[in-house]
């Protein structure tokens, strides 16, 4: 396909993106490409802290997520505010994404791999397969959820999805352009992962710097890319 121009990126949880894919947005976003991200839960269980408060702690991780959109400088942010480990394969969660999909029109669209082996996340898994779902073909026909069409909302081919923290990866992105980005957004949770330091900064680094050596770069994300309607 042509480069994409237009991205949609779902994530589970608030940081989830950052974590597995926030050099390639970062990078996308330099590039100056139009990326959305989607933000299916409110992240209110993300704490060890007995004495946070959930809804504080919600509304806490959609300033974060503001902040991290603001340093990649992402076109926007839609958050579904489902709640924490609470997401599942429902009629109004696909309907959710396929809304998404058919209003932004993403060339591609970025969720997480369902297919993570054993110890995941349930929200992750979820997330991923109903994103899969909502893609294809309930996004492409125009009698799945016709009420979008009704309200103006036409129907969407996603050409490309990327599936981060793939269970097996053939695409390689180099990131080391934007290793300062990626982590500034990153630490923009800071409820999930504390002020900046050089040794977290360190364990990043040695971890792209792994997943580089597949393409030869410094540092690298890997995915795994599934073409559409070829
Ligand atoms: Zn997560």
């Amino acid at each position: 396909m042509d480069e994409p121009e237009s991205i949609l990126v779902i994530t589970p949880h608030p940081d989830d993106s950052e974590s597995a894919a926030g050099g390639t947005i970062a990078k996308w976003c330099a590039e100056g490409k139009k990326v959305t991200l989607v933000v299916c839960t409110n992240g209110d269980k993300g704490t060890s802290d007995r004495s946070v408060d959930p809804a504080e702690l919600a509304a806490t991780r959609e300033k974060e997520t503001l902040e991290a959109a603001r340093v990649y400088g992402l076109a926007g942010v839609e958050f579904l505010r489902f709640p924490d480990q609470g997401l599942e394969d429902t009629d109004e969660f696909r309907e959710r994404l396929v809304w998404q999909i058919r209003t932004h029109k993403p060339d591609l669209l970025l969720c997480i791999d369902p297919e993570r082996k054993y110890i995941r996340h349930r929200d992750h898994y979820v997330s991923g397969r109903v994103a899969l779902d909502a893609a294809f073909p309930y996004s492409r026909d125009h009698l799945a959820y016709p009420e979008h069409l009704k309200q103006g909302v036409d129907t969407h081919k996603v050409e490309e999805i990327w599936l981060f923290r793939p269970q097996e990866p053939d695409t390689y992105i180099d990131v080391t352009d934007h290793f300062e980005t990626r982590q500034n957004a990153l630490h923009s949770h800071f409820s999930q992962v504390g002020p900046r330091d050089p040794e977290r900064d360190d364990r990043s680094r040695q971890r792209l710097a792994e997943t580089g050596k597949e393409i030869g770069v410094p540092l690298a994300e890997s995915f795994k890319r599934i073409e559409m309607f070829r």
